[in-house]
């Protein structure tokens, strides 16, 4: 998957954008001057730099490009249901009645809090923690996280079934750790943190507390809270308990009074505790911190999350703080484009169908069965050939890889949303019944059968991502877009463009998450301990690579908390060449724009992560999230390949990086 920072990255059309009018590897991108050896980031993209970043935005780069593009299709799709009549209960009739709810800014700023009050008359009348219990599952029902988050999941090790989990959750800080770092720049967004919530309550008119009280109680939170790196274990992260063990880990906490408000069936016997330490600390602090500091909690959780949906003003704070504070964008994007990202998020399947039918062709989907094919090739043949692992393991991981499945484009079966309810009503109201719909959709998994089908992305999104428990990849049409994916490119540009995409998804079954799941989907170790040990050796090799990098002073990369996505990106743009190779064997290969074929796969992959990137969002990035920044995304994985080097030859100015040289795979 490629990042998410709250409200990062969204993106706008953007005109005269470099790169839109070739096909493939674009040469004007490229900064001959500098030695690739040195810089390939730049190299590569190095005319790119000098695009500005729109003020709306806090980044602009090849993601920009192909998501301005899907959004105007999808503005399109959104402007013509909104003209037409359509039948009740049609997609066409949900998207028109979702949308213009959205676009009528004057009913919205009209009906500001007022549809929430029924929710924050209830927090304002708690009394006990089996009140603040009670509150916790009905916000969760509303999908507003507090105290920790809810769902439903594949049980991790019994993968065909379902199982009920709470994980660590409700920080209105990004991570852990902005709650105890010290430097000028954290302090600085903690004190910004506490104003921002003092407005929130002003603008919503209600007066629960102090706003310094939200922030000690979620200190005490995010103390009893795992570091992000410490989340990446799935098995230290999985505990299957029944009712009366949920109840001794966690004694503090009112079980029957959530349990009861969250509706989980009294027939589902077990509950995925997640972070047990985690829900006794949540136990604790429901009867040590006052219930009026809770109430204050409670009260941000709900008009925080919220906040785009209650009017001008509570929208705009919330821009403030989330968008300019802690990500730089300097301006709200259009209303139509949230618009359609909240539509996007409801009714996504309603959009993807209609999306396709503009976008994504039966050809293209063809393509990209058949480079999944040879991407699968590939990683085979790797398996078969790698010295460092034994028979018995590479048996189980070429099972593992003839079971993956791969999803192009779109479902086989779109969504039913009939029961889902959107009517010509307040935009909350609707986005209140979208967030309803999926949680109800999320309740009745429980006890049938997982559905093979069932896609967590919309059609239409510029990601991918891989599934453990199903042992799939799954691969979008909104990400399958030039340039990444180009009917008319050719397949040097297209191998080396969707690296980061196929081969990166692909890697994840076998990072250091992934390869703790088999072939099954289930969380069992099928590694014998030589070589796993010979695994994890390599993997330190990548942890100390990635350390070496420094993007602002004092600021390190993370290397074991973006261990599992770094992983992906080498492995799978070695995997992805080697796709290519096999591709290509016996097709003519000709010297282009002044770049072999190789070194046209490696820039096209260079390309692929193009993106301007204000500071601020950086900053964030290393500090909070599992993926590197994009130019990290470049160097680091070339740096660890010698087929870069062999591509590419001359003698690297960062030994640090020289010194990587990754032999997994
Ligand atoms: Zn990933």
């Amino acid at each position: 998957m490629r990042p998410s920072v709250r409200a990062a990255f969204g993106l706008v059309l953007f005109a005269g954008s470099l790169g839109a009018a070739t096909p493939g590897v674009d040469p004007a991108l490229m900064d001959r001057t500098v030695a690739p050896t040195r810089d390939f980031y730049r190299f590569a993209n190095g005319a790119f730099d000098a695009q500005p970043i729109p003020p709306e935005r806090s980044s602009s780069g090849v993601n920009l490009e192909i998501d301005n593009r899907n959004r105007a299709i999808l503005k399109e799709i959104a402007e013509t249901c909104a003209r037409e009549a359509a039948a009740e209960g049609t997609p066409a009739q949900r998207i028109r009645d979702f949308y213009l709810s959205g676009m009528d800014q004057a009913a919205i700023d009209k009906a500001g809090v007022e549809p929430l009050a029924p929710t924050l008359k209830a927090i304002a009348a708690a009394r006990t923690p089996a009140d603040l219990a009670v509150l916790m599952g009905r916000l969760s029902r509303m999908g507003v996280t507090a105290g920790f988050a809810f769902g439903v999941e594949q049980d991790p090790k019994s993968s065909r079934t379902h199982l009920p989990a709470v994980s660590q959750g409700g920080l209105g800080l990004p991570e852990r750790e902005f709650y105890f770092r010290q430097d000028p720049t954290t302090r600085d967004q903690r004190a910004a943190y506490v104003k921002h919530i003092a407005r929130m309550f002003e603008l919503a008119g209600v007066r629960p507390g102090p706003a310094a009280r939200v922030l000690a109680l979620e200190t005490r939170l995010a103390r009893v809270s795992r570091k992000l790196v410490d989340l990446r274990d799935p098995e230290a992260n999985y505990h299957k308990l029944d009712r009366a063990a949920v109840a001794a880990a966690a004694p503090g906490f009112p079980w029957a009074a959530w349990y009861r408000a969250v509706e989980l069936p009294a027939t589902e016997p077990y509950l995925d505790l997640g972070q047990p330490e985690y829900v006794r600390g949540l136990g604790r602090l429901l009867h040590q911190v006052p219930v009026a500091d809770w109430k204050a909690y409670l009260t941000y959780r709900l008009l925080s999350t919220l906040a785009p949906y209650l009017g001008s003003g509570l929208e705009a704070e919330d821009f403030a703080f989330y968008g300019k504070k802690l990500t730089g964008s300097q301006e709200m994007r259009p209303r139509w484009e949230r618009v359609l990202g909240v539509v996007d998020a409801g009714i996504g399947e309603d959009l993807g169908q209609l999306y396709v039918q503009r976008a994504f062709s039966p050809q293209a989907k063809a393509k990209v069965q058949e480079m999944v094919k040879f991407h699968l090739e590939a990683l085979r043949a790797s398996i078969r050939r790698a010295t460092w692992m034994g028979e018995a393991t590479k048996l189980q991981a070429l099972k593992k890889l003839d079971s993956l499945n791969a999803k192009v484009g779109y479902p086989d079966a779109w969504r039913d949303y009939r029961t889902m309810g959107l009517k010509a009503q307040p935009f909350v109201l609707n986005v209140l019944a979208a967030r309803a719909f999926e949680t109800r959709r999320a309740l009745a998994k429980l006890g049938r059968p997982v559905d093979p089908g069932d896609w967590e992305m919309s059609p239409q999104t510029n990601n991918a991502y891989y599934n453990p428990c199903l042992n799939e990849i799954v691969l979008p049409a909104g990400i399958l877009q030039p340039p990444f994916f180009d009917e008319r490119a050719d397949d040097a540009s297209n191998y080396g463009e969707l690296a980061s995409t196929i081969g990166h998804e692909l890697l994840h079954g076998f990072d250091d998450q992934g390869s703790q799941f088999d072939a099954e989907g289930n969380m069992r170790n099928w590694w014998t301990p030589e070589d796993r040990k010979a695994y994890e050796a390599q993997t330190e090799a990548v942890v100390r690579q990635y350390e070496a990098y420094e993007p602002f002073p004092g600021v390190h990369v993370q290397g074991r908390q973006t261990l599992g996505e770094n992983l992906a990106d080498i492995g799978g743009l070695k995997i992805s060449l080697e796709a290519w190779k096999l591709a290509s064997a016996g097709k003519p290969q000709a010297t282009v724009d002044g770049l072999t074929p190789e070194q046209r796969f490696f820039v096209g992959f260079a390309q692929s992560w193009r993106t301007n990137m204000r500071p601020e969002l950086e900053r964030t990035i290393l500090q909070s999230d599992v993926h590197c920044p994009p130019r990290l995304r470049v160097t680091g994985p070339v740096a660890a390949l010698p087929e870069f080097r062999a591509a590419f030859p001359g003698a690297p100015a960062d030994r640090k990086a020289s010194d990587a040289q990754f032999t997994l795979w």
